[in-house]
């Protein structure tokens, strides 16, 4: 019997909220497909000294989040610490870059596979937190990793998550803590076998593309209501 095998960005969903996960899931009319501005700031993981070599100016036309000022100093306060620790080379020249892994329950596509030792990267289009990363992604990255240490049959225990629009690169260890948490969104994914309860944080509700199918009043929709 074939393994069923549950997308990366599914298990994101379920991390993020169960409900959008379902959406997403028995949508007809979903596109799993990333908008091109998503590609866009992708590539510029790949175009880190080639940015640092930029001028303001031409910073500008970048896809970026920030000023060209702060991303430049960003971008070289990252390169200088992990350069430091012997990771910017690794992070920067790949061995391998968007290989489709499958491991032993989920698949994606590993955006960066480093080696010695062997760890996936996970180029996130988004805006990191203030520390750490977010739950979605974090989950994102074990899923990766376990992936990756499947295909390669070699033990991965780190990951990282990249935020090239803001110059940001964060490291995480796969703790206890954080595998539990990539095991329960499996969990969720796996037993979805109608709508789930909607979350009760509605600043996720704000950000989610479901919001009006799913009854959730917004801030948008109540300002507009004048509630
Ligand atoms: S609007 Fe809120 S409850 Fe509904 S699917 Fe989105 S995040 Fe979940």
């Amino acid at each position: 019997m074939s393994r069923q095998l549950v997308s990366f960005s599914d298990l994101r969903s379920a991390a993020y909220c169960p409900r959008k996960c379902y959406y997403q899931r028995t949508r007809d009319d979903y596109d799993r497909e990333p908008p091109p501005e998503v590609a866009e700031i992708r590539a510029l993981a790949t175009r880190y000294e080639d940015l640092l070599d930029r001028s303001v100016d031409a910073l500008e036309a970048e896809p970026i989040a920030v000023s060209p000022e702060a991303y430049r100093d960003r971008l070289s306060r990252t390169r200088d610490r992990l350069r430091e620790a012997g990771h910017w080379d690794r992070l920067r020249e790949p061995a391998d870059r968007d290989v489709l892994c499958a491991g032993r329950h989920c698949r994606g596509i590993v955006h960066k596979v480093l080696d010695a030792p062997l760890a996936p990267a996970v180029v996130s289009p988004g805006s990191p937190p203030d520390q750490g990363v977010w739950e979605p992604q974090s989950v994102h990255a074990v899923a990766a990793a376990k992936a990756l240490a499947w295909e390669y049959e070699t033990p991965v225990d780190r990951t990282w998550i990249e935020y090239p629009a803001h110059g940001v690169i964060r490291r995480i260890d796969l703790t206890v803590r954080r595998k539990a948490r990539y095991r329960r969104a499996l969990r969720t994914v796996r037993e979805l076998d109608g709508p789930p309860p909607r979350i009760d944080n509605r600043s996720k509700c704000e950000a989610c593309e479901f919001a009006a199918d799913c009854g959730v009043r917004t801030r948008t929709l109540r300002s507009l209501l004048g509630l």
